[in-house]
């Protein structure tokens, strides 16, 4: 028999009469014959205003007296919610989180799924009633209330459908599915027919607010296939499945992360173990570090920059002002108005002039550019705060966002009914069979080390640092018919220069660098380096940014082995760090042992 997740979030049962039209979605799967669990988050804005109740009797509340409270939002709804559809005639039942048996950890307000148990579930299902499953809760060894962090519910209904082997999760919302980006901020933004696990995670970390990414990573993990769809009509929405919208457009959507801080610390000294210090201590915090960028400066010192979201900003702070003075950098500066601009396409890892695209964009929008990442299938710059929305429009124009794919519905592109089927007849087995040697459900799961040997690394210094400088890099590059592969941009101080690496394949480091150079003698560009044997060693799995220790474990192995890190990237699913060619299978097995715990 098939079954059916629905989530209904904050705003779809706001009210009586928006409980009652969830009810009637609830009722009407069931008549047509599915078993049905519908997942609550607490009416309208209730948890923000039990949080604000919170601080008004303590500033500072225990986290677990957090959770007491907070769990009650979810309470109240699922209570309503299974009185709507009694008085419709069927037959509900109501049930928390610890009623269920879904066990946590203990970190209050942020707890993480560990097991589900389904017996419950099942015989309230198996005797014809719709189980109405209060999201964002669960319960500690201890039997503590805890909660999944703030968006939550989502991730219940994810893990639920997980658990169960549903044939889809229904994620009900207030807009009609994933667009190219938020259209709130961009009107122009067009809803998507489908989108794929890896770039949906993506966009949901750089906080495109339609889901929790968590809630996708146990979609990846287990192929629950996900449609995300209005609770106001019928309209059809968005499918999250393995097979992207196009296969033909490099980019899917663009996303604008608009409170950012940067940190950088200046002429640290550049030998294998400080980025580990710098970066176990935060991650010890959980606060999570993206944009990553760390370049060589003159006399062995290096400077390292990145991002972290701005309402952590002190807190990290803190903690890289204490790691400055043990690995002796010479300062730490930070700029806490700035935003990230990013793109994100499966199809980029395949295409060339995709980066000189987005950095001519900005240029010609006038906007600069203060810092690049990419990674396999993300770019992200960090600009001004106040051009944030400038660059967004520009980035979104740049890839005809706003226009469908003219291959959405290209043979072997996966439907509703397919997406359903497919999960039917293959993936559910998998998947129980898969989660029964699964301790910890929201473990960080890795699936593959490995080390690229082919590839050599251009450096230049001193770039100014002005609008349209590395389109114009990179467009020469592009033009030579040369590959790009990682590219960093980092930041100097206030030294009005800036640098930049990127790598390109041995066999095309001759044409890469000829045409850096003539630029370097147009522009002024203080001096070009190379290396031309580099070695990138990835770690790819699932959960690699939530879990905030991917980065420094990997540091922390790589330092114990006395190697240096050159460059590194970041991604949801992947984590790259480019070594001295010469260190690559010394590097392979430090970071291969690093992670075994963690291997399936
Ligand atoms: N009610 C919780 C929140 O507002 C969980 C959720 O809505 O997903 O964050
Ligand atoms: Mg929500």
């Amino acid at each position: 028999m098939s079954l059916i997740v629905q989530k209904f979030g904050g705003t779809s049962v706001a009210d009586c009469e928006k409980i009652r039209a969830a009810a009637r979605k609830a009722v009407r799967a069931h008549q047509q014959g599915h078993q049905v669990v519908v997942v609550v988050s607490a009416m309208g804005k209730n948890t923000d205003q039990l949080i604000a109740l919170a601080r008004e009797v303590n500033p500072r509340p225990p986290a677990r007296e957090m959770d007491m409270l907070l769990s009650t939002g979810e309470q109240v709804s699922v209570a309503l919610m299974a009185m709507a559809v009694d008085a419709m005639g069927y037959e509900a039942v109501s049930l928390t989180g610890g009623q269920i048996g879904i066990f946590t950890d203990s970190s209050h307000t942020k707890a993480r799924i560990r097991s589900i148990s389904t017996d419950r579930l099942r015989q309230a299902l198996d005797a014809g009633k719709i189980v109405i499953a209060a999201g964002f809760q669960g319960i500690d060894e201890d039997w503590n209330i805890t909660t999944l962090g703030r968006g939550g519910s989502d991730t219940t209904a994810v893990a639920l459908a997980a658990v169960l082997g549903a044939d889809l999760c229904e994620i009900y919302t207030d807009v009609d599915g994933v667009y190219t980006t938020d259209p709130r901020i961009l009107p122009e933004a067009r809803q998507m027919v489908r989108i794929s696990y890896d770039e949906m995670l993506e966009l949901a970390s750089l906080g495109a607010g339609v889901m929790h990414n968590r809630s996708i990573e146990f979609a990846k993990k287990f192929h629950v296939p996900i449609h995300v769809r209005s609770s106001l009509s019928d309209a059809e929405g968005t499918l999250i499945v393995e097979e992207p919208e196009s296969r033909e457009l490099p980019v899917c959507g663009a996303a604008l992360t608009q409170n950012e801080a940067r940190i950088t610390l200046l002429g640290v000294p550049d030998v294998p173990g400080t980025s580990y210090e710098v970066f176990s201590r935060i991650a010890d915090r959980k606060i999570s570090v993206d944009m990553l960028v760390q370049n060589v400066g003159a006399s062995g010192k290096a400077d390292i920059s990145f991002t972290v979201p701005l309402d952590e900003l002190e807190a990290a702070l803190e903690t890289v002002h204490e790691a400055a003075e043990v690995v002796g950098a010479d300062e730490v500066i930070y700029d806490g108005d700035v935003a990230k601009v990013s793109v994100v396409g499966l199809e980029m890892a395949r295409q060339t002039g995709v980066a000189d695209r987005m950095f001519q964009a900005l240029a010609d929008a006038g906007v600069n550019i203060q810092m690049i990442t990419t990674s396999e299938i993300k770019i992200s710059t960090l600009v001004d705060r106040d051009s944030a929305l400038t660059a967004l429009r520009a980035v979104h124009r740049a890839f005809q966002l706003e226009r469908p794919p003219g291959d959405v519905g290209r043979a072997g592109a996966p439907t509703l009914e397919d997406a359903m089927a497919g999960r039917a007849a293959s993936a559910a087995d998998e998947v129980v069979s898969r989660l029964q040697d699964v301790v910890d459900m929201e473990q960080l799961t890795i699936d593959d080390v490995s080390l690229d040997e082919t590839q050599a690394r251009v450096t230049i210094s001193g770039v100014p640092d002005r609008p349209g400088v590395a389109a114009q890099v990179f467009r020469r590059v592009a033009e030579a018919g040369v590959f790009v592969d990682m590219i960093v941009q980092s930041h100097h101080g206030e030294r009005e220069r800036t640098g930049l690496s990127f790598t390109v394949p041995r066999a095309a480091l001759a044409e890469s660098l000829e045409a850096t150079e003539a630029l370097a003698k147009e522009l002024g560009f203080r001096g070009v380096s190379h290396s031309p044997a580099v070695a990138k060693l990835s770690v790819s799995g699932v959960g690699l940014r939530s879990h905030t220790s991917v980065g420094a474990r990997m540091f922390g192995a790589l330092a114990d082995a006395g190697i240096n890190v050159e460059m590194t990237n970041t991604s949801e699913v992947r984590v790259n760090m480019v070594v001295d060619g010469q260190l690559g299978r010394q590097g392979l097995a430090a970071v291969d042992r690093a992670f075994a715990p963690f291997r399936h």
